[in-house]
């Protein structure tokens, strides 16, 4: 049986960093795991090929080579799969869907033939065998979600390592919070499981011996949902790490928790944490409350952020309008708070009730729901009826990415970042970091309308923060990404209007 695993090309969103990465001469962020981990669940004498779609474009010679085409993504990459999904029908080949879209997306048996619903590890031997003798059912679906002891080593042998920018290894799934807008916790559900700390050290060994060193990108949805298993994980990753002179540095996502556990704080910078990405979403704590996320109610955002950026980790964050509790002056708001954290990369975005969700449900008994939604909450087409005039909540949005994302306000944020986070830990610097330095100072320094901001910038970097110089490039590099990405969202920036 030849099985083809097919991952879908990010649109042009934050999380994609698509104008950043050619500055690495990388294609894409990190490898589609989810795929890479199934793909080992497959019988051995099954032959497997992977097209991620962000490093090369799916050939006929690839679906002419295949007797089935496995696809995963999440709901962002909807569009994309149903062409792709189409394509492969249109040729007669059978097609299987799964990852997180299969979970949020009910049409999905309309465009595929086998759907897997939910975490796929207890029922890919029964699709493989159901697939070789002709009696594959059309929707398979986990009776419980599985413990993570039964996931495999990723098989690493489908991927070019050297077209990415980090890898990727998963540590748990699952959040036991409840805020309302969330899909993670009805996919994985509110009882965080883990790996055993063998299992993380095992994935993070083959990742070594086949030479990769720098970032990974730990893509849990809440790295600290367990914090007991965490404590006893983090010690071990920290003494491997140190053992082998460090290979690698680390980046994830985490609750704002995170903030008061100072135990742990240390134990992540011990074990080269570089950066944590956390939900703050709003400093409007009626909007916080009404999202059910009452975590972050309970303690001061600024101090929060500032005590995890003391232990040299760059706080990355997520921030949301659109809420009902929103006041008029929110935009301005979340600017100022945005601004005084000195949070460099802030990824602010509009609510999306997303179809499987709590917020979906009420919104949807309410009345308020006009379409699905896309699952790219930079997407100002709202997917429901807001209380604010719709109008204004655009625009007010449109006007929060222009005002910290014109290069003097990213600049001042990433230079008070740099001068309040030390000591930073050092990665050793690979080739790819000094073509990304060069291409930098060209792109952003010559050819770009910032480049005075831009020099202004790196004359700093490198005097004031010459430690974490290297880190400082990266931060222009992502701020040209986000620029960018404003530029799209926002459109030319509205003439001033003229004085009578
Ligand atoms: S903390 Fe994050 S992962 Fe957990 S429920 Fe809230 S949004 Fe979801």
């Amino acid at each position: 049986m030849n099985a083809l695993l097919i991952y879908p090309e990010w649109p042009d969103t934050y999380w994609s960093f698509k104008h950043a990465l050619p500055f690495e001469g990388k294609r894409s962020l990190y490898p589609p795991l989810g795929l890479m981990t199934i793909a080992s669940l497959f019988p051995p004498h099954w032959k497997k090929r992977l097209v991620d779609t962000n490093i090369r474009p799916l050939t006929e010679d690839d679906l002419k080579w295949a007797d089935v085409a496995m696809l995963s993504g999440m709901m962002i990459h909807k569009p994309e799969l149903l062409q792709i999904l189409e394509r492969c029908r249109k040729r007669g080949l059978r097609t299987v869907i799964g990852g997180p879209v299969a979970s949020s997306v009910a049409e999905l048996p309309q465009h595929a033939d086998h759907v897997v619903k939910g975490e796929a590890e207890e029922l890919i031997a029964d699709l493989c065998q159901g697939l070789e003798n002709g009696t594959a059912k059309p929707m398979y679906e986990a009776a419980e979600r599985p413990g993570l002891h039964l996931t495999p080593l990723p098989d690493i042998s489908l991927i070019n390592l050297k077209h990415y920018s980090a890898m990727a290894i998963q540590y748990s799934r699952g959040c036991p919070f409840n805020c309302e807008f969330c899909d993670i916790i009805e996919i994985y559900g509110r009882k965080p499981r883990t790996k055993s700390p063998d299992q993380v050290i095992a994935e993070l060994e083959q990742l070594r011996q086949v030479k990769w060193r720098g970032s990974i990108f730990i893509v849990d949805d809440n790295f600290i949902g367990n914090k007991r298993m965490v404590k006893e994980m983090l010690p071990q990753l920290a003494a491997w790490n140190d053992r082998l002179t460090h290979p690698f540095t680390f980046y994830t996502e985490a609750s704002m928790n995170l903030s008061d556990d100072l135990e742990l704080l240390q134990m992540m910078k011990d074990a080269r944490f570089t950066r944590v990405f956390l939900g703050i979403e709003t400093p409007v704590e009626e909007s916080l409350i009404q999202a059910q996320k009452q975590q972050n109610t309970r303690r001061g955002l600024l101090e929060s952020v500032q005590r995890i950026q003391s232990y040299g980790m760059e706080v990355m964050a997520g921030f949301i309008v659109g809420f009902d509790n929103d006041p008029e002056e929110i935009f301005d708001k979340q600017v100022e708070f945005i601004k005084e954290s000195a949070i460099p990369l802030a990824m602010v975005g509009m609510l999306i009730a997303l179809p499987n969700t709590q917020l979906y449900r009420r919104l949807l008994k309410e009345g308020r729901i006009v379409e699905e939604g896309s699952g790219d909450n930079m997407d100002t087409r709202l997917n429901f009826i807001p209380k604010m005039n719709p109008e204004k909540l655009v625009e007010g949005y449109r006007s929060i990415l222009r005002r910290i994302y014109n290069p003097e306000a990213y600049y001042d944020r990433a230079r008070r970042f740099l001068a309040q986070a030390a000591p930073l830990h050092r990665t050793t610097p690979r080739m790819s970091d000094y073509v990304a330095l060069l291409r930098s100072m060209v792109k952003q320094g010559v050819l770009s309308s910032s480049r005075r901001s831009y020099w202004k910038f790196f004359i700093e970097a490198a005097t004031r923060y010459r430690h974490a110089f290297d880190r400082a490039i990266t931060l222009a590099i992502m701020g040209h990404h986000f620029e960018v990405l404003t530029r799209i969202v926002c459109g030319p920036e509205p003439e001033p209007e003229l004085e009578r």
